[in-house]
């Protein structure tokens, strides 16, 4: 659907024996190690919703302030303008968590659940910004004229890879609620 410059495939591995002096960390540790690289990974899922979220935006506005409709542009009109307010909001607030969880990371203190609140809150915006962006731009936003049409598509993937938007909830209530359960 998006993302059409990065391959996608999956990767099999069968009767696989791979030599102790390979091993990262400790036997019986991996899926610690594998999560803890995850809580990394979804800082940087949080900024790239973030930067296709202003990549869009961007060129909402830019669209709003060249398109003239009814005799003027359609960036005079007040339901478009609450539109672009209410995106710009929403942009500031996923910076705002994602430079938070990537500080916390910087300081070395435990940032599992500011990663996710992070990844979940700009991975959800994005998806909102581009489908608000392609409203702005009207029918061109549905042609690949505009390059808003594929910041929609490339979106969707976000609140799917590195942990879906429900697996971020189960992160973020788990920590809240302090027991260990496993996401089933
Ligand atoms: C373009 C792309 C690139 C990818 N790149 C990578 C990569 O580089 N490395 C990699 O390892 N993976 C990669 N993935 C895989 C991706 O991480 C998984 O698709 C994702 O984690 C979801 O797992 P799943 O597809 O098995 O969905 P499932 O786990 O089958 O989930 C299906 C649905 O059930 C929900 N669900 C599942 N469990 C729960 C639960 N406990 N509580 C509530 N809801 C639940 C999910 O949220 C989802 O809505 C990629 C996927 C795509 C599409």
């Amino acid at each position: 659907m998006g993302l059409r410059a990065s391959d996608t495939t999956d990767l099999i591995l069968e009767n696989c024996q791979v030599p102790v002096e390979n091993m990262l960390g400790e036997e019986g540790e991996g899926f610690k190690i594998a999560m803890t690289a995850l809580d990394g990974g979804r800082i940087g899922i949080a900024a790239q919703s973030l930067g296709v979220a202003q990549a869009a935006f961007d060129a909402a506005v830019k669209y709003a302030k060249s398109r003239d409709q009814f005799g003027r542009k359609i960036s005079k009109f007040q339901g478009l303008r609450w539109m672009i307010a209410d995106m710009a909001t929403q942009i500031e607030a996923a910076r705002q968590l994602t430079l938070s969880a990537a500080a916390m990371k910087n300081r070395g203190v435990n940032f599992t659940a500011q990663a996710s609140m992070a990844k979940l809150f700009a991975s959800e915006m994005v998806n909102r910004i581009t489908a608000k962006a392609l409203q702005i731009h009207g029918g061109y936003g549905y042609t690949k004229e505009y390059a808003v049409e594929r910041y929609y598509r490339d979106a969707r993937v976000f609140t799917i890879y590195e942990g879906t938007s429900e697996i971020q909830r189960v992160v973020i209530s788990n920590h809240i609620l302090k027991d260990k359960r496993k996401p089933h």
